[in-house]
């Protein structure tokens, strides 16, 4: 991508409105923009970010066997009336008339209408295990939407739903969206944390939430210090195994863990005083295990074994991809701008041209473009006339985890400098090098 032809709306001023980091610097790499309260668009740079998210989400849910499809924003509230939900939800779900003056809603969750998928056509014990999801936007219409994409009105989720026979089963298929959530947020390059949760207005009986540690968090959390250092299930984990997602499950909630919801502060005191973390945290992800409670009322059913009918036993998973944007960005950030974990930046490398106009600058840049490029890699060039100073800026906020720095001084030596956004070592090289460390 040239950036001559791209669309980056950086702001040079710190935008007023961002009380924390995340927002501020997604604000000024003109990654979203607001449109009305809570409601925002992704701008190109934005973009990517959440689709390279969104990937990574997806490919764990699809390794933990769940099948994804596309459910609609607009529900009808027919089904909300079905599972008694409809005047429960109150003043967050967002009620709408059509024309024929039909009561509509923008979907704040799924659980009734993937209920409607599923009792229409699943009949037995055989088509289980079934875990349903979809990434799609969500409606809440917050009291109070803040912190940008944090928490907006709007916002995206990844929603999967399991449809299991027995209680024991749903424990397995939780267990399962339980490992793939680890996973998950390691590849992101987050460490969360899965705390003993409320289960609120969904309803349930077992529930966790995958928290990260921030100091700009909503939530208040406690925990044992040595969750931070716990290994992540590996690309060996068979999902199959019900030992084996038992033993990770039971590992990853040995220790004490919870939000101040189900804080008990005896069972915390009793953690070694050195080993208490008390924190802040952000809620990126929230499973639950809430058996019979919508297949009853909606009378989702399926044949067992013993040739009788059985409401099947659900559990709920979600994650947020538009608030993990933002928390990537409170736990990896300088004082320059964002630093992103490479599995989820915008682009790999950034090719920076000191001098455009120059005829050796702009051949040694387009030599690099078109090779890195060819190679399958994301680069952005940076071909604008720009002073050097401002690229440098540029390419520092909107953190690319690689820069390549053509100034006409190296590049008279056949040389180009490249720079760690990280860790900020730079080491100049021939060009040929250069292409070669990222090529290989
Ligand atoms: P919160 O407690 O933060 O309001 P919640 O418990 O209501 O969230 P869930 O119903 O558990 O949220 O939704 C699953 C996930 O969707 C959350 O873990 C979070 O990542 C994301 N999410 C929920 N509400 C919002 C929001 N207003 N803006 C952005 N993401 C959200
Ligand atoms: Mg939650």
């Amino acid at each position: 991508m040239r950036l001559s032809r791209y669309f980056m709306p950086i702001l040079k001023e710190n935008p007023k409105e961002a009380e924390i980091v995340s927002h501020r610097l997604m604000l000024r790499a003109g990654m979203i923009r607001q449109q009305s309260q809570g409601i925002y668009s992704w701008l190109p740079l934005g973009k990517r970010v959440l689709d390279k998210v969104n990937a990574i989400i997806r490919d764990e849910q699809n390794r933990a066997g769940a099948i994804e499809l596309s459910m609609p924003t607009l529900q009808s509230a027919e089904l909300w009336q079905e599972s008694g939900r409809y005047d429960a939800y109150g003043k967050e779900m967002l009620r709408i008339k059509d024309r024929q003056d039909r009561p509509m809603l923008y979907g704040p969750t799924n659980e009734e209408m993937v209920t409607d998928i599923f009792r229409s056509s699943v009949k037995s014990y055989k088509d289980l295990p079934l875990n349903l999801y979809h990434i799609q936007l969500k409606f809440r219409d917050e009291i109070r939407p803040r912190f940008g994409t944090m928490r907006s009105r709007e916002f995206m989720m990844k929603d999967a739903y399991s449809f299991d026979l027995t209680r024991e089963a749903a424990e397995h298929s939780y267990n399962k969206m339980f490992a793939a959530y680890l996973r998950t947020f390691d590849r992101l390059g987050l460490r969360a944390i899965p705390m003993r949760a409320d289960t609120g207005p969904i309803g349930g009986k077992l529930s966790h939430e995958f928290i990260i540690l921030a100091d700009t968090g909503e939530s208040e959390v406690f925990c044992h210090k040595d969750f931070v250092g716990f290994d992540t299930p590996d690309e060996r984990t068979d999902f199959d195994s019900v030992e084996g997602l038992q033993a990770i499950f039971d590992k990853w909630t040995s220790l004490y863990a919870a939000t101040s919801e189900m804080h008990d502060e005896a069972a915390f005191n009793a953690v070694p005083e050195g080993d208490r973390l008390s924190a802040r945290g952000i809620e990126v992800g929230h499973i639950f295990y809430f058996g019979t409670n919508y297949s009853e009322p909606m009378g989702a059913k399926v044949q067992g074994p013993d040739g009788k009918e059985h409401f099947v036993h659900m559990g709920s998973y979600g994650i947020g991809p538009t608030r993990l944007v933002p928390a990537i960005i409170e736990a990896s950030h300088d004082d320059n701008g964002i630093i992103w974990p490479a599995s989820v930046a915008p682009f790999d490398i950034v090719v920076i041209n000191m001098k455009a106009g120059d005829q050796a600058c702009d051949d040694t840049c387009e030599l690099i473009y078109a090779a890195l490029t060819k190679a399958g890699k994301d680069v952005l060039y940076d071909d604008t006339d720009d002073r050097a100073g401002t690229k440098f800026a540029t390419a520092d906020l909107i953190g690319v985890p690689v820069q390549i720095i053509a100034g006409p001084r190296a590049v008279a030596n056949g040389e180009v400098e490249v720079k760690d956004r990280k860790t900020g070592a730079r080491e100049t090289m021939t060009i040929e090098a250069a292409i070669n460390r990222f090529v290989a």
